[in-house]
């Protein structure tokens, strides 16, 4: 089992939050398309030989590409692997790029899955968060999707911002429910190095907002979400039941899969691949036979550190026998910080699995540093 993760760094505009690689210069699209085609071409090996079962176009924002393009990038993962098992492929889309015609052509083009950046359905936040889409977009974009073939959507939003009070949390909340999609994800604000954001907190012109704030909006996204029929099989994912991604599920569990595209991440079930972040360098590299990417072997104390973030960030958790697998130190080191955990109630045992305790789940991330390794 592996999955493909394709990188489409194009975007509109610049979001003031974000930190993924992205490049507002649309006119590097065709050799965009020409390098990623050779990527593949270059993965072939990894193509034929694994059952590829999800593939998810992210970025960016993959719904700047047009039909054709899209067409051509899966024609030629075809020409290398067969989507006969493939269970699901998801296409990252912003609101004001969705029109029947475009829904309709990807449901041709056998995409299943959307998941569409709607962040807030207030325009004074998708404002000054610089989005590009207002409210009545969002909404439009949701029903057009239904409406048109889409059975499966995902809608991302965002809290913990600072201009946004709890009763327009709320009422966020409430406008994701009544839109009856099948999978959220909500991520708290974070101010990344390089963005907008960032300068303005630096420069006081933004401020976090305070801890009681974020555990509250946190605490009521969860109750009113599985009131509402959601499974919260993540910390920042929720999903009608069996309707988890598949893709990210598999990621968390360790399952390989081959990133493609500008700064785009590969994990071969010992090794960490990192392209280059940066288009142009990544196009000239793979047309010119020259090197695009880095590579790592995970040692034990990664790869316990990576079993115990990915593990615990789901609701499941670890299995608890896998620990087995690594060395003596790092099983010494586990069992007195699973026994200080458990003292705490911080973390819950049940047959065979550890896992964050339901009230915990705001502290995941503090919790997951205390168990870390460090050599
Ligand atoms: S949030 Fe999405 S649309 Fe906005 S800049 Fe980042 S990648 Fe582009």
């Amino acid at each position: 089992m592996a999955g493909i993760y394709i990188h489409v760094p194009f975007c509109y505009t610049r979001c003031s939050y974000c930190d993924f690689y992205k490049t507002t210069d649309q006119q590097l699209k065709d050799e965009y398309i020409k390098a990623l085609c050779k990527e593949i071409e270059l993965n072939y090996s990894f193509l034929l030989k694994e059952d590829i079962q999800t593939i998810y176009f992210g970025g960016g924002t993959p719904s700047t590409l047009s039909i054709d393009e899209l067409d051509t990038i899966l024609k030629t993962l075809k020409n290398y692997t067969s989507f006969e098992n493939l269970k699901e492929l998801t296409l990252e889309v912003n609101p004001d790029d969705v029109s029947t015609d475009y829904i309709k052509s990807i449901v041709d083009l056998g995409v299943n899955r959307l998941s569409m950046g709607i962040q807030s359905f207030f325009d004074g936040h998708l404002r000054k968060m610089n989005r590009r889409h207002n409210a009545e977009q969002a909404q439009k974009a949701i029903k057009v999707a239904k409406e048109n073939g889409i059975e499966n959507m995902s809608i991302d939003l965002i809290y913990g911002l600072p201009y946004m009070t709890f009763d327009e949390w709320k009422e966020n909340v409430r406008l994701a429910i009544e839109s009856d999609v099948q999978h959220i994800s909500a991520y708290h604000l974070t101010f990344e190095k390089g963005t907008l954001y960032y300068d303005y907190l630096k420069k006081g012109k933004l401020r976090e907002v305070p801890e009681e704030s974020s555990v509250e909006q946190f605490n009521y996204l969860v109750s009113k979400l599985k009131n509402a029929g959601f499974v919260h099989y993540e910390i920042s994912n929720f999903s009608k039941k069996g309707l988890e991604s598949k893709h990210n599920s598999n990621y968390w569990s360790g399952v390989k899969y081959l990133g493609l595209g500008p700064s785009a991440h590969s994990f071969d079930g010992n090794n960490r691949i990192w392209n280059v972040r940066d288009i142009r360098k990544y196009c000239h590299a793979l047309m010119n036979e020259q090197t695009y990417s880095e590579m790592e072997s995970l040692t034990d104390t990664d790869r316990y550190n990576e079993f115990i973030m990915l593990g615990l960030r789901t609701q499941i958790g670890f299995r608890l026998d896998l620990m087995e697998a690594f060395n003596s130190v790092i099983k010494q080191y586990f069992s007195n910080e699973l026994r200080h955990q458990l003292e705490q109630n911080n973390v819950t045992v049940d047959k065979g699995y550890c896992y964050i305790s339901e009230d915990k789940k705001m502290i995941t991330d503090s919790i997951i540093s205390d168990f870390f390794y460090v050599d």
